[in-house]
């Protein structure tokens, strides 16, 4: 079995400086010599560092096109990759990886870690090795065990567009609040099959590297301002807007509100309703205060998390610039698994 490890940063590759005492990353060669098993393990494992390796607030989608790029050159040659990246935006590579990487056969697996690789009570290692051992698995049919762009962490295999970072300090940084964990690892790892991929196409992989970054996340809150939400939808080149609301999908019913987003939808804005909970879908017509985002042309996110949803309007406007009914139908189309609509 061969694994293509692809270091891009964050935490897991980083060393501290005894002079500033500050974390920064390690070299290639320091890195390996922290970990041995790497050279000693049944899976043949080489390392490809990005240069430089980054923390994660620093990655942009040009790094994401890297990352897709890198596994694309490599496709044929590798049985499975791991991307080691840093947690803080790793929801977020992750979930616009699982879009740009149509009819993906092979497990594409980030991770990191919490503490650096080279502290003794690190989860690195841990994280590391069993990402290493999900990216070569086979099943019976020697067909690779999980064909989809997951994130592991702390024993848990997710899918990546399900995922949200939801802890800054225990080393269960991740969760997947509206989708169950496809694999767990204790003694042995076992895969919850029946749960994973399922949806790539039979063709060749087709990497999409288009990003449109003229979106944004609007955040309701109580007392919001007409100042603000009109500065926000009147953004130069606005394409798509992660309106963030609140229970099922529910918003105040100023008036102002319901004008501000119709308006912005005869513009052509393509706004989608995104609920601020972790858990469970948006319901609009449930409340009656959801019921003018409905008029107003607001589409539905269902479950989908903030990530997911911001890195595909990102990639769609990216790939269909001039279609915005296209744009439409597909944000209301489940396409890597990132959504349940009942
Ligand atoms: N700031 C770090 C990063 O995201 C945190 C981590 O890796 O856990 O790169």
């Amino acid at each position: 079995m061969r694994v293509l490890l692809i270091l891009t940063g964050g935490t897991i590759s980083m060393v501290r400086n005894n002079t500033t005492g500050a974390l920064c990353p390690a070299s290639v060669e320091t890195f390996q010599s922290l970990v041995p098993e790497l050279v000693n393990s049944e899976v043949k494992v080489d390392i490809l560092p990005f240069d430089p390796m980054i923390d994660s607030s620093d990655v942009n989608p040009g790094h994401w096109v890297r990352m897709a790029e890198v596994v694309e050159k490599h496709y044929a040659n590798y049985d499975g990759f791991v991307i080691l990246h840093g947690t803080d935006t790793m929801s977020y590579s992750a979930s616009a990886l699982s879009f740009m990487l149509e009819n993906l056969h092979k497990p594409v697996v980030f991770t990191g870690s919490q503490l650096p690789i080279g502290v003794l009570r690190s989860d690195a290692r841990e994280n590391l090795l069993t990402a290493l051992e999900i990216a070569a698995a086979m099943d019976e049919r020697h067909q690779p065990r999980v064909p989809e762009v997951c994130i592991y962490f702390e024993g848990k295999l997710f899918r990546a567009n399900r995922t949200t970072k939801k802890n800054a300090e225990q080393f269960e940084a991740f969760d997947s609040y509206n989708y169950p964990t496809l694999a767990k690892a204790g003694v042995h790892i076992t895969y919850r099959d029946h749960l994973i991929g399922g949806f790539a196409g039979q063709g060749d992989l087709q990497v999409h590297s288009r990003i449109c970054r003229d979106v944004a996340i609007l955040k309701l809150f109580p007392g919001i301002t007409s100042n603000l939400v009109e500065a926000i939808l009147h953004t130069k080149g606005l394409r798509g807007v992660v309106l963030e609301t609140f229970g099922s999908g529910n918003a105040p019913s100023y008036d102002w509100l319901y004008h501000q987003l119709r308006d912005a939808v005869d513009r052509g804005v393509v706004i989608v309703n995104k609920t601020q909970c972790n858990m469970g879908a948006v319901e609009m017509g449930r409340y009656e205060v959801s019921l003018n985002l409905m008029k107003a042309g607001v589409l539905s996110g269902y479950d989908i998390t903030t990530e997911a949803l911001l890195t595909k309007m990102m990639l769609l406007f990216g790939e269909y610039p001039n279609d915005i009914e296209k744009v439409k139908q597909l944000l209301q189309t489940s396409l890597m698994g990132e959504m349940t609509i009942e």
